[in-house]
């Protein structure tokens, strides 16, 4: 049991004027794991003074120092691994396997990998009779979501650090405790006060007095589309930067020339990862439509091995939805594919044989699913697999095309020549050609209602500065 009764703000462990606290459950036992204050807009302001007081001292820091924190920070992610991956598997219910590589293996890589981008990062250059000069855009104000939490939050934290500005941050509500452990870390390792602060609390009430704040110059917010835009029309009067990264809705692109068993077996793992509770989850699978009965027959006997249960086992692949909010919601979209004519191939209604408690729902499958379904349309976020028959490659990325969002992408075929111009067709800011794999340097983010930011990278550091030209 891991009750926080504080925030931190300006390097101290702080009580809050907010009333109450959220309680964290355990998606897995349903047991109480947890409580994190709940913080207000007094905090909020007490934070953000913070973090303005600290700017000027920390803008200045020398790339140097930057790096030893970083450093430090990868290092104590590292130290700490079984710990935070054993946390978030309790809080978020995602495998423990996983968790230890991609819950805390990712945010470890990546804040060391921003050390690294500041030993060639070009601060200054010259264009004619001006000196372009990048600088840190100030005070940051953070809200991040509960799928992948510590590592949307390095994602924002670790450029941030690394360009000299200083933040508030705001994580979710169902896993905010490995943001408790993060802010220990920033104590342990010395971050100045007031770089880094932590208020907990409701979405609504924090986020909009973060995105409404004058004295914060910038809102880095990763959730659904419906509170980005809350987020941005919040902070539309301060006309500070808002960068988002939100949901989606992939498609898998099995083109005819491909490897079909291959495609159709990574199809599944390319879904339902983390229990299909991550946004750029590849949810849409289009097969070409004389290899439908193929594509089905693998899928239906990878699902007759897709273990789901307790995920502290580590033999299980699909753990718990995150709450009981999250089960209804996934199984309402279970529900409708049936009642919409879709044709089952694995899972279906109700919870997964010998589970009686938890939030779980069983990993599903439909095949003929077409455009209009609400599955094919709506982000479920959850371990629900739809399959869509096309007759060409240009029918292809048109499916592929036909959605709000534009995340992500997959496309498989033996032509990597074929497979890049389906992928260069693809609306999405990210596409993987035949399972390649995710890489942390590369920018992440969204077309249309996915987002407008990129973060990781050069990309990601770019969106904590501001660029001004000094004429000569
Ligand atoms: P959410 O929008 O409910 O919450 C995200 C964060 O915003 C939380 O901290 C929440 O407390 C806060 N919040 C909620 N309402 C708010 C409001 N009106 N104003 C300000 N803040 C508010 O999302 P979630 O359920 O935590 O996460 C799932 C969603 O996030 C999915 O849509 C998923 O696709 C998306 N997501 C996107 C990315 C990406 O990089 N594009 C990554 C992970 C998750």
């Amino acid at each position: 049991m891991m009750q926080r009764s504080e925030v931190y703000i300006n390097g101290n462990w702080v009580s809050t004027s907010g009333k109450g606290k959220i309680d964290v459950i355990n998606p897995a036992t349903e047991e109480l794991i947890g409580s994190v204050p709940v913080g207000d807009a007094n905090d909020v302001n007490d934070a953000v003074a913070a973090a303005r007081a600290a700017f000027p001292s920390w803008s200045q820091s020398t790339v140097e120092e930057r790096q030893g924190y970083l450093n430090a920070l990868s290092a104590s992610i590292a130290e700490r691994t079984d710990e935070i991956a054993e946390l978030i598997s309790s809080e978020v219910g995602t495998p423990i396997n996983y968790s230890k590589m991609a819950m805390v293996g990712t945010p470890r890589v990546v804040s060391r990998s921003y050390a690294k981008l500041l030993d060639t990062f070009v601060w200054e250059t010259e264009v004619r009779n001006s000196l372009i000069v990048k600088e840190p855009i100030g005070v940051v104000g953070m809200i991040t979501p509960w799928n992948f939490p510590l590592h949307q939050i390095i994602g924002k934290v670790a450029p941030a650090l690394a360009a000299g500005c200083t933040m508030v941050l705001k994580p979710s509500k169902e896993a905010p405790l490995n943001a408790f452990i993060l802010a220990d870390i920033m104590d342990d390792i010395g971050i100045p006060a007031g770089v880094f602060n932590l208020v907990s609390g409701h979405g609504r009430e924090i986020g909009d007095s973060l995105a409404s704040h004058p004295e914060v110059d910038m809102v880095s917010f990763t959730g659904s589309t419906s509170a980005g835009v809350s987020v941005s029309q919040a902070a539309a009067p301060t006309v500070k930067r808002v960068t988002l990264e939100l949901g989606g809705k992939s498609a898998n692109v099995i083109l005819d020339d491909a490897d079909i068993a291959k495609a159709a077996k990574m199809a599944v793992y390319s879904c339902f990862n983390n229990s299909g509770q991550e946004c750029s989850s590849l949810s849409r699978l289009l097969v070409p439509v004389n290899h439908r009965d193929e594509v089905v027959d693998t899928i239906k006997n990878t699902m007759s091995r897709y273990s789901v249960g307790n995920p502290m086992d580590e033999s299980i692949r699909c753990g718990p939805m995150v709450s009981e909010r999250q089960q209804k919601s996934v199984s309402g979209y279970i529900s409708s594919g049936i009642a919409e004519g879709a044709t089952l191939v694995a899972g279906g209604e109700g919870m997964p044989e010998g589970l009686d408690n938890g939030y779980f729902v069983k990993p599903t499958v439909f095949a003929d699913v077409t455009p209009d379904m609400t599955i094919f349309r709506e982000e479920i976020f959850g371990p629900v697999l739809t399959i869509t028959t096309y007759e060409t490659e240009e029918e292809a990325i048109t499916l592929a095309n036909d959605s709000e969002y534009g995340l992500s992408g997959g496309v498989w075929s033996s032509n990597e020549d074929r497979a890049m111009g389906v992928a260069r067709a693809l609306r999405t800011g990210q596409v993987s050609i035949n399972g390649g794999p995710f890489n942390i340097s590369a920018p992440f983010g969204g077309y249309k209602l996915s987002g407008n930011g990129r973060e990781l990278g050069v990309y990601g550091l770019d969106e904590f500065l501001e660029v001004k030209s000094i004429q000569r």
